[in-house]
């Protein structure tokens, strides 16, 4: 079955937070929501679905949806409730913080059909946590997860890169967690948005947006680690958007639309260096051939050859061949020399 989410964005509804680097307004590009509109956003969704070779679910993204006024969250619950009595969708999923998490609230979320949340946990470092201005501890979070899981939903832990205050150990110590925490993820780098405390800070020099070169390594870092714990990524980066290349909307933080591929690329050269030296292949001067998972030829060789290019004038290889294979998996990739 093919899985659709049909995506309902709640701009800042319900959230009395104003995290510096958020401006829900300008990444939705809508600043008005009315809950009365959700129901035909779902008709018109499940018009254009094929229902019977597609499993489907309502994901309320945006804001904080367990903060929403409760008789705003139970008409949004219900409104999509009454596509899963129909059959029409499977379930619900919805995003929120780990401080709007509790047993009655995950008691409501049950009752109405939610399967997965996501958790904007951003980082799970205190003191970045406080730069930023999130209001919860990384202790709020970890004990929302533990609570989320115990109540038997699928969880997904939402982090980003390059936030202030944070590094790349801080990040990897949050991706770590993030892996014994959650079903899996999604990774953010920072981009730095307009009419943001983020933006004023960057404009001070209180905060140094990352360069896309930082911004892939330390992505591909994270990645590696939730790849090595076979834990899933389910998206790298904000959705691409035409608001996103609008100098008016975006100051800075480099916002690339293929940064998840980039950090994929950067993880199977990070792979491929690996097993070189752990393996202690002689490669001069020869034809190395990787065997990679089925589809990821482009990935391997990289955006522009980046890969190839590399691995051919560091090592000195003479050839790079690259052949799909059904058994490996994930950036388990092999090698051999011709
Ligand atoms: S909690 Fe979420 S919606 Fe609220 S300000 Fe922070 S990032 Fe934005």
């Amino acid at each position: 079955m093919k899985h659709v989410n049909i995506p309902v964005f709640i701009p800042h509804l319900g959230c009395p937070n104003d995290c510096v680097f958020c401006n829900q307004k300008r990444i939705s590009g809508t600043s008005s929501f009315h809950k009365e509109d959700v129901d035909s956003i779902i008709k018109n969704a499940l018009s254009t679905i094929d229902k019977e070779s597609t499993e489907t679910e309502v994901a309320f993204f945006g804001g904080s949806f367990t903060g929403i006024e409760r008789s705003d969250m139970l008409y949004l619950l219900e409104t999509a409730h009454k596509y899963i009595e129909s059959g029409e969708i499977k379930s619900i999923r919805l995003s929120t913080r780990p401080d709007y998490i509790d047993v009655e609230i995950l008691s409501i979320l049950k009752k109405y059909g939610v399967k997965t949340i996501e958790l904007g946990l951003q980082s799970m470092d205190d003191a970045v946590l406080s730069v930023t201005k999130r209001g919860h501890t990384s202790k709020c979070a970890i004990e929302s997860c533990k609570l989320i899981k115990q109540e038997g939903f699928t969880l997904i832990g939402q982090m980003m890169i390059g936030l202030p205050g944070s590094n790349l150990e801080k990040e990897l110590h949050t991706a770590n967690l993030i892996c014994e925490l959650c079903d899996g993820a999604r990774i953010y780098p920072t981009v730095v948005l307009r009419e943001t405390e983020l933006c004023q800070m960057a404009k001070t020099g209180g905060y140094k947006p990352l360069t896309l070169e930082d911004a892939i390594m330390r992505t591909g870092e994270a990645l590696a680690v939730f790849a090595g714990k076979g834990k899933q990524v389910i998206r790298i980066g904000l959705q691409s958007g035409d608001e996103l290349y609008d100098p008016d909307v975006v100051y800075g933080g480099d916002y690339h639309p293929a940064i998840g591929e980039l950090a994929e690329n950067y993880v199977f050269y990070k792979k491929i260096c690996e097993k070189i030296e752990k393996e202690k292949l002689d490669v001069s001067g020869k034809t190395l051939v990787i065997y990679c998972p089925i589809g990821c030829t482009s990935k391997v060789i990289g955006q522009k050859k980046s890969n190839k290019i590399k691995l051919i004038n560091n090592l000195n290889i003479k050839y790079i061949k690259v052949v799909e294979k059904n058994d490996v998996i994930d950036y388990n990739i092999e090698l051999s020399i011709l």
